[in-house]
């Protein structure tokens, strides 16, 4: 299948790797990753790790993110790194991850504010929004989507929002959770269609369809292909199987799977 259509499949290193960890790493990975049409490598390492991982990788081949930055561009903020400090050395910007929603306290407020800082610094935003087990439980999954989605975007103009990736991350399937269990292909479907439909009432069915949404929660090497295959996820957040070259590659190559790659 030829497809105009991008899959994003991308590489969430959390506080993992020194920067000379991160580049060996990343040069293991560029011997077997090669540069893809269709398919765009994002690696995201440690704020540390950025700017090395920013002169050694091949743009063609892979693009780097941020997994956090300060929304403000300067000022007296000690200890922040804003996005305007980092800007030249990534395309992209994971925003709203629930490890910072839930261990650092982050807000929708703070949130829209970083979303809004990475479009303002030229980046793309990758919003991560989901439920989290008891949401889920008590049936409100469709309104804690809405509620992320409305609170993440709500400086995202109708000009922007193409600027924007979601990617839709239950709390419960995140690997960093006790009781993690990977989401079911079906959920995702669902989860999927209600974002679209939200994203329709805010910005029309246009937006709706092209809005890019990416899948994240305990994705592996066996489990990839059948995420990739569900209509409508665009892609894969990956965490914990991002920090092991074998899985990582064969989660690539499942991707590649998706286009003809002509
Ligand atoms: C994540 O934290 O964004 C993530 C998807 O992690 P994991 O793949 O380890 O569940």
């Amino acid at each position: 299948m030829i497809s105009a259509r991008k899959t994003y499949i991308i590489a969430n290193w959390k506080m993992n790797f020194t920067p000379g960890e991160a580049s060996l790493y990343l040069h293991r990975l560029s011997n077997r990753i090669p540069a893809m049409r269709n398919v765009q490598v994002v690696l995201s390492p440690s704020l540390v790790s950025l700017q090395p991982l920013s002169l050694q990788i091949n743009r063609r081949q892979f693009k780097l993110a941020a997994q956090n930055f300060y929304w403000q561009d300067y000022g007296a903020f000690t200890g922040e790194v804003s996005i305007s400090q980092i800007r030249s050395f990534v395309d992209y910007a994971i925003v709203g991850h629930s490890e910072r929603r839930y261990l650092f306290n982050e807000s929708d407020k703070d949130i829209a504010q970083k979303v809004a800082a990475a479009i303002r610094n030229g980046l793309t935003p990758v919003l991560c929004i989901g439920e989290t087990a008891e949401e889920r439980r008590n049936g409100e999954t469709s309104a804690a989507i809405y509620d992320q989605l409305i609170g993440g975007l709500s400086q995202v103009s109708e000009e922007d929002i193409s600027k924007v990736i979601i990617a839709y991350e239950p709390v419960w399937a995140i690997s960093s959770n006790k009781n993690a269990r990977p989401a079911k292909p079906e959920d995702i479907k669902e989860a999927q269609l209600l974002i679209r439909r939200h994203i329709s009432k805010l910005y029309g069915d246009e937006t709706a369809m092209d809005l890019p949404i990416l899948y994240g929660g305990s994705v592996n090497p066996s489990t990839a292909p059948g995420y990739l295959n569900i209509p409508g996820i665009d892609g894969l957040l990956v965490g914990n199987a991002s920090l092991i070259a074998d899985s990582f590659c064969a989660i690539v190559e499942s991707a590649k799977g998706k286009y003809d790659e002509r």
